[in-house]
């Protein structure tokens, strides 16, 4: 126990070490000293490190816990949602201009033959240059530049549809809509690390072999892949967070697989529906 001390953003007298109204620690004699300054600095950066490294495991080893660890209160010990997708974000966008491969900003050429909308994509990309007078040749790399930028900005928008079909998959469960948004972020988060190892598996892919994942084959190992992993985060973390059991388990986590299959693919066509739109 510190002696007594005043806090001195509330003026309260108090024997704690914390102040309970603000958090202000009692001030030591070391605090004081020169030295204190890079102590604090470390502390600060090391507290920073310490907090993610164990929101990122904790969200590895065992799904669920840091969603229920959030609705629970105990929340100072790991990363916000939404800082931690935030962070995740960054490391894939760096990890894919990195490695030069695109998953969400698809560019003009694979719009247009590669996806299973390139049929639709040819005729709203042909109606766009009739009514701008603009050449294929010339809006490509318009596009291009576009694509990229709309991807890494809106990639929020994928963490909506899982919140709602979670909303509609455990309605009964009766628990807040924070938590399925909770559960969602957490979601978006892991299935962003996990294209991460995709992104790097490919490069590998493409340096030791020379296909990346334009090649159907490596292309359809990892697609497959990242479902089972998908899928079996989210068999864990719904038995956590739902307490869900049986047979019907099984049945949503499929619904959950797929339904994270169909929103990369979706936003990718949001995507370009939005880029042609702004093009
Ligand atoms: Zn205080």
């Amino acid at each position: 126990m510190p002696p007594a001390w005043t806090c001195p953003a509330c003026k309260l007298d108090l024997a704690t070490p914390f102040c309970p109204r603000c958090g202000e620690r009692a001030l030591q004699p070391r605090h004081l000293e020169l030295r204190g300054l890079a102590d604090a600095l470390f502390h600060e950066l090391t507290s920073i490190d310490g907090r993610l490294v164990r929101s990122v495991w904790s969200l590895l080893r065992r799904p669920g816990s840091l969603t229920l660890a959030y609705v629970a209160g105990d929340r100072k010990r790991y990363i916000a949602p939404f800082q931690l997708f935030l962070l995740s974000n960054v490391l894939f966008f760096f990890i894919q201009s990195w490695t030069g491969i695109n998953v969400f900003s698809t560019p003009l050429a694979s719009q247009l033959h590669q996806q299973d909308w390139s049929e639709l994509a040819q005729r709203l990309v042909a109606r766009h240059l009739e009514a701008t007078h603009a050449q294929l040749e010339d809006f490509a790399p318009l596009f291009d530049r576009s694509v990229a930028l709309y991807a890494k900005s809106l990639i929020i928008l994928m963490v909506a549809p899982f919140a709602l079909v979670l909303a509609l998959l455990y309605w009964r469960s009766r628990r807040p809509f924070l938590t399925h948004a909770v559960f969602s972020l957490h979601l978006c988060t892991f299935l962003l690390l996990l294209f991460c190892v995709t992104l790097l598996v490919a490069a590998l892919a493409q340096k030791l072999a020379g296909a990346g994942l334009d090649s159907a084959t490596v292309d359809t190992v990892l697609s497959t892949f990242n479902l089972v992993v998908c899928g079996t985060y989210v068999y864990f973390a719904t038995g956590a967070v739902f307490h869900a059991r049986g047979a019907a388990r099984v049945l949503e986590v499929v619904g959950l697989a797929v339904t994270a299959g169909a929103v990369v693919l979706g936003y990718r066509f949001v995507i370009f529906l939005i880029t042609l739109h702004g093009c």
